[in-house]
């Protein structure tokens, strides 16, 4: 059997990166991905029981990320054909009574509409949207060596002085405001029900008790970009766009992906110079244990998966009827009424319940594609966090919390398909319970996932994880990967400076 350069198990956005990165630097690639299709977290796929041959986003739908993350810079998603259309909306927050906060694209609306509370919100998200690129590149660069830091902002001749001297600045408030936001002091800032319910939705995303450090790392870096240069943006086509774009380049560059290839053991896989796992740690040492130092495999076995969403894709047979019209413009809809509310909520599920009012994300693509609709039906993207393993079918709390704030929602469903958390191993293994995030995304295991080793991706000798499992976590951003193949590059293949994607 000939000796490939290397293989890449799953071929979510993480490892399609890690494969288009050493792919472009000339090496032998092979992707082994265990489900019938390619893309992981990036899939786009009919639900046959639901309306025929329309498009659901399995996963992933909204995309602020995939513009601003500096692989997906580097990799140029336009250029390989993905358009990336972002609402003037970016999120709403709909609140009982004729009440919704609303956060535009342009922070000047966001401001005025927020009323008392908009110079706050300008304070707090202005500088950090205009400093974006130093923000992502903090937020997603490999936080344990300067190098890694630096990664997303240098051109090709490595770091330099001016480089990190443009960090310090946003670093510094990057910090204060996540202290502010992570802590005691959050509510100090807002009087408002609005502003305070809409950073908190975003806040909601990591799964987390709140306020938590990790949940405001969140809330800033997303709705900074919110109102930076791409917006939440929204695929047409779907997430699947994205992935398909980076398996046309990997093939290009001589790189093949094999789907239906569940890998159990290293025996199931060829040979190869050096394996990167697009997988969870769990998964890796399922796989690669005996090959891993006796202390690094304790830390993995450590490593503490977080709790779960449960999805629910509907078919509507008209636009939601949302009780403030505008918020139907936005990319993402946060369901869960006030901060307080939220806060119940997500302690409910920390503690291992079931909300009775959980917190609900909601996106209607065809806000940003009308090539969603199927006449006129459209699809609706939901999720509701949920304990880890929940076996619940949350159809009917999500259309109650929808129908709070759009009264007549269920007279628009003509149909639906919930898939448990507990089952949503089955479409994706890497979401153990349904844990979304491949790990539980406190600030501690955000930083230093999957162990505080030195190292976040080589894991042994020619053996890397790159998931979503790594830094900077969980989003379709291809930085775990990236950071992982360009390590692979380096150390197994001598690799320094090669074209593009590979430069490091
Ligand atoms: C419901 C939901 C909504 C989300 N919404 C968003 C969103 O709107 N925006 C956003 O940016 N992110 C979102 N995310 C998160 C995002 O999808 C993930 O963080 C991202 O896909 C992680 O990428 P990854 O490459 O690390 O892993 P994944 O995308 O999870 O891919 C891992 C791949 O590896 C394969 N695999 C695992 N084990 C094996 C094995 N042993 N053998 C072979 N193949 C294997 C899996 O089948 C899978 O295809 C969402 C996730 C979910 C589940």
């Amino acid at each position: 059997m000939t000796l490939l350069d290397a293989v890449v198990v799953g071929s979510g956005p993480n490892g399609l990166a890690a494969a288009v990165t050493l792919a472009r630097a000339g090496l032998g690639v092979r992707v082994l991905e265990a489900q019938p299709t390619v893309g992981g977290g990036a899939r786009t796929v009919a639900i046959p029981e639901l309306a025929d041959g329309m498009p659901f986003d399995l996963c992933s739908a909204v995309h602020p990320l995939a513009w601003a993350s500096p692989f997906f810079r580097a990799f140029d998603l336009p250029a390989h054909g993905v358009e990336l259309v972002a609402p003037d909306l970016a999120y709403a927050q709909p609140l009982d009574g004729d009440r919704a906060g609303l956060a535009y694209r342009d922070l000047a609306r966001t401001a005025e509409r927020l009323g008392p509370d908009g110079d706050a919100w300008r304070d707090l998200l202005g500088p950090l949207a205009a400093d974006w690129r130093q923000m992502t590149a903090l937020a997603m660069g490999d936080k344990r060596t300067l190098r890694g830091m630096l990664d997303g902002l240098r051109g090709e001749h490595g770091p330099t002085a001016s480089d990190l001297a443009s960090m310090v600045r946003p670093g510094l408030r990057f910090g204060a405001a996540l202290l502010e936001q992570g802590g005691p002091r959050w509510d100090r800032r807002f009087l408002t029900d609005e502003a305070k319910a809409l950073l908190t939705g975003v806040a909601a995303h990591g799964i987390t008790p709140l306020p938590s450090l990790g949940g405001a790392g969140t809330a800033l870096l997303l709705a900074a970009l919110a109102h930076a240069d791409g917006g939440w943006a929204i695929p047409l086509g779907g997430s699947q766009a994205i992935t398909d774009a980076m398996v046309r380049d990997l093939e290009a560059h001589g790189g093949t992906v094999e789907t239906g290839r569940r890998v159990e053991s290293w025996s199931d896989l060829p040979p190869a110079r050096a394996v990167l796992f697009d997988t969870t740690p769990r998964t890796l040492l399922r796989i690669a244990g005996d090959r891993i130092g006796p202390a690094r495999r304790a830390a993995l076995g450590r490593f503490r998966y977080g709790n779960a969403a449960a999805k629910v894709d509907f078919v509507l047979d008209g636009p939601v009827p949302w009780r403030v019209p505008e918020v139907g413009y936005a990319s993402t809809v946060h369901v869960g009424g006030t901060r307080a509310e939220m806060v119940i909520a997500e302690d409910a599920v920390a503690h291992g319940l079931h909300a009775e009012r959980p917190v609900v994300l909601v996106s209607d693509p065809s806000v940003a594609d009308l090539s969603r609709l199927r006449g006129p039906r459209r699809p609706l993207w939901s999720y509701a966090h949920v304990p880890a393993g929940s076996t619940e079918d949350v159809t009917e709390p999500v259309t109650r919390q929808i129908e709070r704030f759009a009264p007549g929602f269920r007279d628009v469903v003509v149909g639906s398909r919930c898939i448990p958390a507990a089952q949503m191993e089955r479409h994706n293994q890497n979401y153990p319970g349904g844990d979304i995030s491949a790990g539980e995304a406190t600030m501690w295991q955000l930083v230093a996932r999957p162990t505080a080793a030195p190292d976040p991706y080589q894991i042994a000798e020619g053996v890397y994880l790159c998931s979503a499992s790594t830094p900077p976590g969980p989003g379709v951003h291809g930085m775990g990967g990236w950071h992982a193949a360009r390590r692979a590059l380096l150390r197994d293949f001598d690799v320094r400076h090669a074209h593009g994607l590979a430069a490091g």
